[in-house]
């Protein structure tokens, strides 16, 4: 057998490989720039996905009111149709809002059209109800694609957000593990002390207010690990910043 016949399994393996660390790895930049961390390690930006959720949303929005803490939600368009007054009420208190598609599609499998439809359905339900689409996306699951990057330039999408951090707080489970799961947010802030040169950045975090499987998904073990967290990262002298506001994409 010719040696490159024989060695074409392992360079499409490799080429596969290659595609699903572009897909779906949070720092690849394969397919397109993406933000994963915020410019200083004094800077938290908390993200929350999957809502708006009338279940959570208000009791989150609260919570982070008490530590005056400012965070980003990455919207589903069906689900903003669904609680226009609650959107609104997250833009009326300071937080950014970014698109997380439609119906929750894994954008890896959209061909161009169905990308289009996805990124603009989201696009549109938002400016509905707060007069302007917004500049972010999150793609859901993390996927990405060959065609993502033209296809969200095209719906006036200036930044994919991914995370440094994800604790995988997407089904409900009692609150322990996940507070756990969070420790290294204030392992890193105390490593960082004040005027440390903003070398690797600080965390985005992905946490869920929603679960884009059904509505009023239930979000109790978020708000009460959130409880426990806020006050201490505000103690640590974390700054807790939107997406935007690092971004440089202005006040939406
Ligand atoms: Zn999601």
């Amino acid at each position: 057998m010719h040696p490159l016949i024989a060695a074409l399994p392992i360079a499409l393996t490799g080429a596969a490989g290659l595609v699903a660390y572009g897909a779906a790895y949070p720092r690849a930049q394969l397919f397109g720039p993406t933000l994963c961390r915020t410019a200083s390690p004094r800077q938290l930006a908390i993200t929350f996905d999957d809502g708006p959720n009338p279940a959570v949303t208000p009791q989150l929005l609260d919570l982070l009111a008490r530590y005056d803490a400012r965070a980003t939600f990455f919207l589903i368009g069906r689900y903003v149709r669904q609680s226009p007054e609650l959107v609104r009420e997250i833009a009326a208190r300071g937080h950014a809002i970014g698109n997380h598609t439609e119906t929750h599609a894994n954008l890896f499998w959209c061909g161009p059209a169905r990308l289009r439809a996805e990124l603009g359905g989201c696009q549109e339900a938002i400016a509905v109800v707060l007069g302007a689409p917004p500049l972010l996306l999150r793609p859901p699951y993390g996927f990405r694609s060959p065609f993502l990057d033209a296809a969200a330039r095209a719906a006036g999408i200036r930044s994919v957000v991914m995370w440094s951090l994800l604790p995988h707080d997407w089904y409900p489970q009692p609150a322990a593990p996940l507070i756990r799961r969070l420790q290294p947010v204030a392992r890193r802030a105390q490593r960082a002390p004040q005027g440390a040169p903003p070398r690797s950045g600080g965390d985005i975090l992905c946490l869920h207010d929603g679960d884009h499987r059904r509505p009023g998904g239930d979000r109790r073990h978020t708000l009460a690990a959130l409880e426990y967290w806020l006050p201490r990262w505000r103690d640590l002298g974390l700054e807790f910043v939107t997406i935007p506001s690092i971004a440089g994409e202005g006040p939406r």
